[in-house]
């Protein structure tokens, strides 16, 4: 069966996976792969990682992608992450009408259009029911200690937005006095979402998240997490700009401020 999954091409074997990778890449090269048949891909590429990695179950979760036209391709209802098809996705405009697609979009759209309003920089978001964060936010507790120091650089507070029905109204109002200042946002008895300038970096901040929750769970079993105090916070803080300084203009942290402020902690403790 095996000489059924390759091709001999000018004396070179090449497996027929691989070939269709180089039609896309051919596609990308000569201008015919547009924008929108990349970005199905990737949704089904990220999708399929928040399967494996056990962030999502049954046909829960969804992700997004604003398309360089401006209008948003989003995952349909009801199917797996792990099982989705480039021709799934659904495309809607801003205000939610469906513009694309054979299915419906995915019943928290709103959440995620809400996100794309309040954000021009952010063009990607992920919605996931992770199990440690998802833990946290049913216990009604937000992932804003600095107990670790690149979760202090790179992801800031995870704040909790109060309850709302899945679908609702209700659940964009509650999340979007977050929106701006995070990154990030536990939503309370439900799940996970993030966001930020492309799929790859909104996808790397759910399992940031998620591993965040794992290491504060397993530090208060150990014993009393330590808090960073102000002085190494604010450490962190100018080592964070020298970072975000060196990078390319296309960065993940540049928007958002950390949300560490100082006089907030110390009111807090
Ligand atoms: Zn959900």
């Amino acid at each position: 069966m095996g000489h059924w999954k390759e091709i001999v091409l000018r004396g070179a074997v090449i497996p027929i996976q691989q070939l269709a990778m180089f039609r896309e890449q051919v596609a990308v090269l000569r201008g015919t792969f547009s924008n929108e048949d990349r970005m199905r891909h990737e949704l089904v590429r990220f999708g399929g990682m928040l399967h494996e990695n056990g962030f999502v179950a049954a046909t829960d979760g969804n992700l997004s992608v604003r398309l360089d036209d401006g209008r948003v391709m989003i995952t349909p209802t009801g199917f797996s992450k792990g099982m989705m098809d480039a021709k799934d996705m659904v495309v809607v405009d801003l205000a939610g009408k469906k513009l694309k697609g054979s299915h419906n979009a995915s019943s928290e759209a709103e959440m995620h259009l809400a996100i794309y309003q309040e954000r021009r920089d952010v063009n990607a978001v992920v919605h996931a029911h992770p199990c440690t964060a998802t833990a946290f936010a049913c216990s009604g507790i937000a992932l804003e200690e600095p107990i670790c120091a690149e979760v202090v650089m790179t992801l800031g507070k995870i704040p909790l937005a109060p309850y709302a029905t899945t679908g609702t109204p209700e659940l964009t109002t509650n999340i979007r006095p977050f929106i701006r200042d995070h990154q990030a946002i536990l939503l309370a008895n439900h799940g996970v979402v993030t966001y930020a300038e492309d799929l790859l970096s909104a996808y790397l901040k759910m399992e940031a998240v998620e591993h965040f929750a794992k290491v504060t769970l397993a530090a208060r079993q150990v014993g009393a997490p330590q808090v960073l105090n102000d002085m190494q916070l604010e450490a962190l803080e100018l080592a964070r700009q020298r970072y975000v300084n060196r990078r390319p203009a296309k960065g993940a942290q540049t928007a958002v401020p950390l949300g560490f402020s100082l006089s907030q902690l110390a009111r807090r403790n």
